[in-house]
């Protein structure tokens, strides 16, 4: 084991990580409506992050519900341990110095603070996907505004459980007249300094 260099020789840090993968393990949290954009753009901008040699990970409802949060459902209070898991396991990313893209509604300031708490407010960059309500119905991607309103989906956020914006966040995107592309580049031009050393 002698012939290994000295910076394995103690217990590797975030720093240590960082510099091997030559980026800032940090989180950028897309909060917004169902159908405002954030998994679109999220995988958007893996993949244009990714094409420029960042190491990147998205974590959405499709990947953490279907397996580690898998026993929780829609109440407040299950609502809040997701977000609290995902804000654990975001945690984990970033100390490998892995770029954490994490896709979730998270409607309120105080589930947000408290991922943010968790997560550590240097490495947090709060992302707003800014669509109007109006604007995210008429897409009904997944078709749940319609059972919302037909009163098949209880607890809906925006129709009948609230949706808070945030008060400053750290990036705001407005899709409304936005191309899909045009808000992946407004996205990364926004934040590339903040994931590079
Ligand atoms: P969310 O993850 O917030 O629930 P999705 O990304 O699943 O939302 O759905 C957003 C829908 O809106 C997609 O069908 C996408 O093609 C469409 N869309 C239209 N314009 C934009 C835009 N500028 N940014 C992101 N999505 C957009």
């Amino acid at each position: 084991m002698n012939n290994i260099h000295p910076i394995f020789d103690k217990l590797l840090t975030k720093s240590d990580k960082e510099l091997f993968l030559n980026q800032r393990g940090i989180v950028l949290w897309f909060t917004g409506l169902s159908g405002s954009g954030k998994s679109t753009i999220a995988e958007g901008l893996e993949k244009l992050l990714f094409s420029k040699g960042y190491f990147v990970q998205v974590l959405d409802g499709d990947n953490t519900r279907t397996g580690i949060n898998k026993n929780l459902g829609f109440s407040i209070k299950d609502r809040e341990e997701n977000i609290r898991r995902v804000a654990e396991i975001s945690k984990l990313f970033i100390d490998s110095g892995v770029i954490c893209i994490n896709s979730f509604v998270s409607p309120t300031i105080e589930i947000r603070q408290k991922a943010k708490d968790i997560i550590g407010s240097e490495n947090f960059i709060e992302v707003f996907v800014n669509t109007p309500l109006e604007v995210c119905e008429a897409r009904d991607v997944k078709g749940l505004y319609k059972k919302a309103r037909a009163g098949e989906i209880k607890g809906f956020t925006g129709i009948d459980s609230p949706f808070e914006s945030p008060l400053k966040a750290d990036v705001e995107l407005l899709t409304a007249n936005q191309t899909v592309e045009e808000s992946i580049h407004d996205v990364f031009n926004k934040v590339i300094k903040r994931l590079s050393l």
